[in-house]
């Protein structure tokens, strides 16, 4: 995996066991030479993310919007700095540059990013792997909600399970190099040859 694009958020949080999980994953993308893909930001977890893998020589390609390039928001140590004219268009473009998905705590823009990830997987418009670190538990109310998507039947279990959780960076990063996309289902393949047709 050379390139990873991580979702986190513009805020900091309260307890610092969130930005200590923001300098490890850090530190082991500097490690193992991944870039990181990111929204630019110098502000929060974003901030933190991004300044400890430049500190240490790694490589930062941020993605912003022209509405959020604000002097007191953008980060201007970024190896690479893209500006895209809409929030969709950064989307995409991160979605084609990268070899995975990480989520870190954050609030909405960074479920907003997590859920668009894991939509297009389920689509099997993209196969990348999708993951969260659920540091002290964050995103444990995440996953109660998708397990009651399973059981009232919005959401399949084969399809819930392509949402990788690690409870540290190195189970994690252990998870998204070993993922196998599922089998394009037979409902999917319908709705794609519908779609051909259309
Ligand atoms: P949030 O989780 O609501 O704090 O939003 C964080 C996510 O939304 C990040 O992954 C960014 O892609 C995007 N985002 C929100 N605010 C900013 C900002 N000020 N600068 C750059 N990206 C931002």
């Amino acid at each position: 995996m050379k390139k990873i694009v991580v979702f986190c958020g513009s805020s900091l949080g309260f307890n610092p066991i969130y930005k200590n999980a923001a300098i490890e994953l850090g530190n082991y993308f500097v490690n193992n030479d991944i870039t990181l893909v990111y929204g630019g930001g110098k502000i929060g977890m974003m901030g933190v993310l991004s300044e400890t893998i430049l500190n240490k020589g790694g490589k930062v390609i941020g993605i912003i919007p022209a509405l959020l390039k604000k002097e007191e928001v953008v980060n201007p140590h970024v190896t690479e700095l893209i500006v895209t004219k809409t929030m969709s268009e950064r989307k995409i473009l991160m979605s084609k540059m990268i070899d995975g998905y990480i989520s870190l705590p954050g609030g909405f823009g960074t479920l907003d990013e997590l859920f668009e990830g894991l939509t297009l997987g389920q689509l099997h418009i993209e196969q990348k792997p999708n993951g969260i670190l659920n540091i002290n538990g964050f995103f444990d109310h995440t996953l109660k909600q998708l397990e009651v998507m399973v059981a009232e039947g919005y959401l399949k279990q084969e399809n819930k399970e392509m949402l990788l959780v690690g409870n540290n960076v190195s189970e994690l990063m252990l998870k998204m190099y070993s993922y196998i996309a599922p089998e394009k289902s037979a409902v999917i393949n319908k709705v794609i040859n519908h779609d051909h047709k259309l």
